[in-house]
């Protein structure tokens, strides 16, 4: 017996991440050139370890209440009252990912339509079709900044949210700040929520991004998370911020699923707040730098701005983007074909959160199969 039978129709329209299958190829090569994993390569901060066992040692490994510890809750008030003067609802989720899923399943009734970029974080697709939303994914192409003209004839009197990422993934453009006011500017005429995914927020090299926040505070529901900045992808840690209502319907729903984000590493997110990542995100910078440069020239792409990703356009002379992904992987570089994060084709995803050698490495095999 297979067990197929069990299966809720709510999952068939959904396949399983081409990122994984990457993955999962990459774990049966020997010593492959790897550029394509979506987490830093420099280690959680010792800080935030030392916090994290502090933490398990004084026994703090229980349940939490459900919003996420007080001190916690209490440091990222102040930082967003900080950074945006703002003082929202606050709460802590289990990573972005945990976030999304509440929001999604607090906000969108079945037929509801979400707009976000294309090409998109994977998961934008899936979640939406999993609460029985329909997902509007709306071109970014070709230079995959935000078009407030292209965002407002997707809108429809059945759209409800608007998601907006930057930096992005798989992008690592930074939007411009007129546009994400814009859009902003559109969610308020047609009374829409704008989730700000904001997970690569300190991971931007040309100044800081733009946030919805700045711009219709009183409707955005901001996600945030540890993963990327702090080398946290493992220990699931984010949080929401935003409009009261949703705040406590996220949370309500939060006690029948996550509970809670684990205790000790609640603890490890209060010290990493406190803690100064500037010299990693100098070397992610740098990085940036390396590989744009071993790509120019070659490859047609849209310098980044932030995260830790570039979009290249496939050579011409391959029928599509996941040819050219298979060549490279024969040749021992793992890449992701474009197609996980957009309804076309024509670009893979590089990830330069990888060590200086490989990236250049890569870059030459990758070169090598272009010419
Ligand atoms: N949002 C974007 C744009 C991402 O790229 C990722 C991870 O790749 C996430 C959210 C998920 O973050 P977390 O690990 O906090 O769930």
């Amino acid at each position: 017996m297979t067990g197929e039978h069990f299966i809720a129709e709510r999952i068939k329209p959904i396949g399983s991440s081409g990122i994984r299958r990457v993955f999962d190829l990459g774990a049966t090569m020997e010593n492959p050139i790897n550029l394509s994993i979506g987490q830093p390569d420099f280690p959680v901060p010792q800080s935030v370890k030392d916090a994290m066992i502090q933490a398990i040692q004084d026994d703090h490994n229980g349940y939490t209440v459900t919003r996420g510890i007080p001190a916690l809750r209490e440091r990222i008030s102040q930082q967003l009252n900080d950074e945006f003067d703002w003082a929202p609802d606050v709460f802590v989720t289990s990573g972005l990912s945990g976030g999304l899923l509440l929001a999604l399943m607090a906000c969108i009734n079945p037929g509801d339509e979400v707009i976000f970029g294309d090409p998109y974080f994977v998961s934008y697709i899936h979640l939406v079709t999993l609460v029985g939303g329909v997902p509007k994914p709306v071109s970014l192409y070709d230079d995959f900044q935000l078009y407030p003209e292209r965002i407002e004839s997707a809108i429809t009197d059945k759209t409800k949210m608007i998601i907006i990422c930057a930096p992005g993934n798989p992008t690592g453009i930074v939007f411009r700040d007129d546009d994400v006011r814009a859009v902003a500017e559109l969610a308020c005429k047609h009374d829409l929520l704008v989730v700000s995914d904001e997970i690569y927020n300190m991971l931007s090299y040309d100044g800081p991004p733009p946030s919805a926040v700045r711009h219709a505070a009183e409707r955005t529901l901001l996600l945030r998370g540890f993963s990327k900045s702090y080398a946290m992808t493992g220990l699931r840690l984010g949080y929401a911020a935003g409009p009261a209502a949703l705040i406590s319907e996220m949370a309500k729903l939060q006690q029948y699923t996550f509970v809670c984000a684990p205790q000790p590493v609640q603890y490890g997110g209060l010290a990493a707040l406190d803690t100064d990542m500037s010299a990693e995100i100098e070397i992610y910078r740098k990085k940036r730098d390396l590989v744009c440069r071993e790509l120019e020239g070659a490859f047609e792409f849209c310098r980044p701005s932030g995260g830790f990703y570039v979009f290249v356009k496939a050579p011409s002379r391959f029928a599509n983007t996941s040819e050219f992904v298979e060549r490279a992987i024969d040749h021992n570089v793992l890449i992701i074909p474009g197609e996980v994060f957009s309804q076309r084709d024509t670009h893979f995803r590089i990830s330069y959160a990888a060590p200086d050698d490989q990236i250049r490495e890569g870059c030459r095999v990758l070169r090598g199969l272009a010419s």
